[in-house]
Order: C-alpha cells, then sequence, then structure tokens
C-alpha cells in the first residue's frame, strides 16, 4: 500500500454551492458488465423499520455488476470498479474468481454482457487509472484484465487482514491483484464542513472528488464528478439497491460495521436531497426514475 500521489485536501460542499451545476469535462458512462442475484438481506438492513413496515424478506435479488467510466479530455480515461474479468466467461476455472467462494456465491449465475478486457481493447484512449470504491468480489473481478502498471486507488484499510474475509475470499483477491501494482491509498483529509468522513478533490480543479463513506467497508469510497450533463454521484454500496435508497433504508448484512454504513447512507442521501440536480448511481440497481427525474 503507498499513498495515491493524486488527490489535494478540499470540501466539495462549498464549490458545490457555487459551481456543482456548472459543466466541467468529465463525462461518465455507466456500464451494466452482469446481471447476477444476491440475497436481499445483504442488500438491504431487513431489519430496518421502515424494511419491516414493508414486508420485505429475503430472497435472491436480481442485481447488476457495474462499472463506470469517467473520460476526461486532459485527464484521461478511468474506471470506477473493474467489471468481470474475460476469463471468467471464456475460462471460468482460470478466473480469479472461482473455487469455493464462486460455488457459494455462485459465480455461473452472473450473466455477463461485456467482459472487461473487451470493453478496454473497444476504448481509442489507454486506461489512466482505476478507483476503486471498496474492496468487495463484485468490484474488483475485473482487476485481471486491467493492464498490469495501471494506478489502482482505493480507500484506507480495505486490505486488513480483517476487512479482506475468510481464508477462501483471500484468495481469490490475491488472485485478482496479483500483476498489479502497489495500491494506491486516497489520502482523505478532514472535511472542513464536517459533513464527510472525508474527502479529495482528485485533480485539485474541483471537477471530481473522492468521497470517504465508511461502514460498508473500512475505506469504501463514493465520487461526485462535475459532467458536461451536471453532477453525478456514484455512491458504491453506500446502497446496492433502489428500494433501500428510494426508502432510507442502508444496506443489510454484507457491510462490515452496521451502524457506520447507516450513517454514511444517511449523510449522502441527505447530501442528495439537497442537490437535486444529482445524477445519483447507485451500486448494484438503477436509482428509481421517480427521483432521477426530481
Ligand atoms: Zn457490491
Amino acid at each position: 500500500m503507498a499513498p495515491a500521489a493524486l488527490g489535494s485536501a478540499a470540501s466539495p460542499n462549498a464549490t458545490i454551492a457555487q459551481s456543482l451545476d456548472e459543466p466541467d469535462r468529465w463525462s461518465v458512462e455507466t456500464v451494466n458488465a452482469a446481471d447476477w442475484a444476491v440475497p436481499l438481506k445483504g442488500l438491504v438492513n431487513l431489519k430496518h423499520p421502515e424494511a419491516k413496515a414493508a414486508g420485505l424478506e429475503s430472497r435472491d435479488e436480481p442485481i447488476q455488476v457495474y462499472f463506470h467510466a469517467l473520460r476526461h479530455p486532459e485527464h484521461g480515461l478511468f474506471i470506477v470498479d473493474t467489471g468481470v474479468e474475460k476469463a471468467q466467461v471464456e475460462a471460468p476455472k482460470e478466473a480469479a474468481f472461482r473455487g469455493l467462494v464462486a460455488k457459494v456465491l455462485p459465480a455461473d449465475a452472473l450473466d455477463v454482457h461485456v467482459t472487461t478486457a473487451d470493453w478496454l481493447a473497444a476504448q481509442p484512449e489507454a486506461l489512466s487509472g482505476v478507483f476503486l470504491t471498496h474492496l468487495h468480489l463484485d468490484h474488483v473481478m475485473g482487476l485481471p484484465d486491467v493492464p498490469s502498471g495501471t494506478p489502482i486507488y482505493l480507500g484506507p484499510g480495505e486490505t486488513s487482514e480483517r476487512s479482506l474475509g475468510n481464508g477462501f475470499v483471500k484468495k481469490v483477491f490475491r488472485r485478482a491483484l496479483e500483476g498489479h501494482d502497489v495500491l494506491r491509498e486516497w489520502q482523505f483529509s478532514d472535511d472542513p464542513d464536517g459533513r464527510f468522513a472525508g474527502v479529495v478533490d482528485v485533480f485539485g480543479d474541483a471537477s471530481l472528488w473522492a468521497i470517504h463513506v465508511p461502514g460498508h467497508t473500512p475505506g469504501s469510497t463514493a465520487f461526485l464528478v462535475r459532467t458536461g450533463d451536471g453532477p453525478v454521484l456514484l455512491t458504491g454500496d453506500v446502497s446496492h439497491t433502489a428500494w433501500g435508497w428510494e426508502h432510507g433504508v442502508e444496506p443489510g448484512t454484507f457491510s462490515s460495521d452496521k451502524s457506520a454504513s447507516a450513517l454514511s447512507f444517511q449523510i449522502l442521501r441527505a447530501f442528495a436531497a439537497e442537490h437535486p440536480s444529482l445524477d445519483v448511481r447507485l451500486g448494484h440497481q438503477p436509482t428509481p426514475s421517480a427521483l432521477a427525474a426530481r
């Protein structure tokens, strides 16, 4: 782990008040790499009063495995999270996500639309870097397709022994990260406005912020991007589901620190409510159209 060379201390709040809606030169393309299904209790806190009132019970919930392409004429092409490795489709026995973990989750239920290798090969520009929202399987399983030497950025505490899970899961991470450079850790500074747990102005030009939203994992990171079409908020797994975001219910058992996860969820949701122009893109489902159209 090394400190990220990118990023300077700055609060998005002050800038946002003046210029959130001013277009910048980023564009954000959200790619649905695969459809999948996972237990609802992992995605939504079913013990939350709202979830109880709605009578929600655990079941296999359809989700999407996204990655987001951020493009800028000077900064380059970055991806937020990593989609699905090509070997997952063509040679699943050789994929990083294989073995017992892939049986349990299960990997063969992934309905892959585009692999990261194929997607990258179709881009005119080289990949300048990878921003991970967090170190969970469904966010790193495309890493083997990322060219070695590509800088990979993530939040603090993600590679701690406890955070990485059991031995079988650790093996998957080790394989996914194999051949890659040292991971670069965001040097979050205190948010002067006291709203977020930490913020980084990634390029120092108030166009793209990494926001520390701990709880789902210790280093979970959301991204706020000023694009030509208005501001975009990539929540990562601060909220996996549309239902959770809409009803104010944070993620469930997949989060490592439930109360911190609930707090980060509330902070990010309140921020979005104050800025209705935000195009909010959730971790694993499309944002409800009623909210998106506000
Ligand atoms: Zn996820």
